[in-house]
């Protein structure tokens, strides 16, 4: 018997993605994956519905966030995964987040209109459904409005980091939000260290304590799934891995597009529990 696949890294409407957990579980059933996790910005709003998708379409769903930190004024983003979504301590730190995403569309949008940009907040807002705002949604707009020809036109002209219309948000320390994921009974993952440019950063995230480091990941190449393997197998760290897929008209719809074999999220899930039980 040939072994499943899982993608452990997914985006919907409750934060930056496109489709909403429901699609989201339906195009990993429709992939024949067997274990998802709905990992959203700062949000754990879509783990309720995703599991009532999987429950009904036979696709398991671990309740699992993207959070997102600071190390050294660089932005890093540590996955949670086995966390209990009603979790207080939890929720209420993802509230502190969504006031301040809420904060800083708000500081965009006026810096923008300083420059002659005529859009509205709650243009912003209406974009992202209820779900966390981001500078997707920003984009969106400045698109729809005609200031811009693609999303990436807008980040490379107003949205990213060092352009004219970009803001930081306040985040925390990353070992603040690995104790916040561990309080919620979870295990906390480095998300896509290839990102960062900086291996360098990795040891400082491990000394955090980090339980795991995402190996399999669509930005990964050949080289780095090794190196992080490698740096896995030297820390002590549990292995994940996923697509970071945010649906369609986000980039491209990569679920499923990073093979990531069950046995990787077997071997996860052994880790959480050895550490709920250590
Ligand atoms: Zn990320
Ligand atoms: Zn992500």
């Amino acid at each position: 018997m040939s072994e499943g696949f899982v993608d452990l890294h997914l985006h919907s409407t409750r934060s930056d993605g496109s489709s909403t957990p429901t699609e989201v579980v339906e195009r990993a059933a429709g992939l024949g994956l067997e274990v998802i996790s709905l990992t959203d910005h700062d949000s754990v709003e879509g783990v309720e519905e995703a599991r009532a998708a999987g429950d009904r379409l036979g696709v398991g769903v671990v309740a699992g966030a993207e959070l997102s930190a600071h190390l050294d004024k660089r932005d890093v983003h540590i996955l949670a995964y086995f966390i209990d979504p009603t979790h207080e301590p939890l929720k209420s730190c993802l509230q502190m987040y969504r006031d301040e995403r809420q904060n800083r569309a708000a500081r965009i949008v006026k810096k923008l209109n300083q420059m002659g940009v005529r859009i509205t907040f709650e243009q912003v807002l209406a974009k992202a459904e209820g779900g966390a705002i981001g500078r997707p949604h920003v984009a969106d707009v400045l698109v729809e409005e005609g200031f811009c020809f693609s999303p990436n036109d807008a980040f490379g002209k107003y949205l990213a980091y060092g352009k004219p219309a970009y803001e930081s948000k306040y985040v925390m320390e990353p070992a603040e939000a690995v104790e916040v994921i561990h309080d919620a009974g979870g295990i906390a993952v480095i998300a896509h260290p290839a990102l960062y440019g900086d291996d360098e950063l990795l040891p400082q995230l491990a000394a955090d304590g980090v339980d795991g480091i995402e190996v399999f990941h669509i930005k990964h190449n050949a080289g780095s799934v090794d190196r992080y393997s490698n740096f896995a197998r030297e820390n002590g760290l549990l292995i994940s891995g996923g697509s970071d897929c945010h649906g369609d008209g986000r980039g491209d719809a990569v679920m499923g597009k990073v093979a990531v074999a069950r046995s990787v999220y077997d071997a996860l899930e052994e880790g959480w529990r050895a550490r709920l039980s250590a």
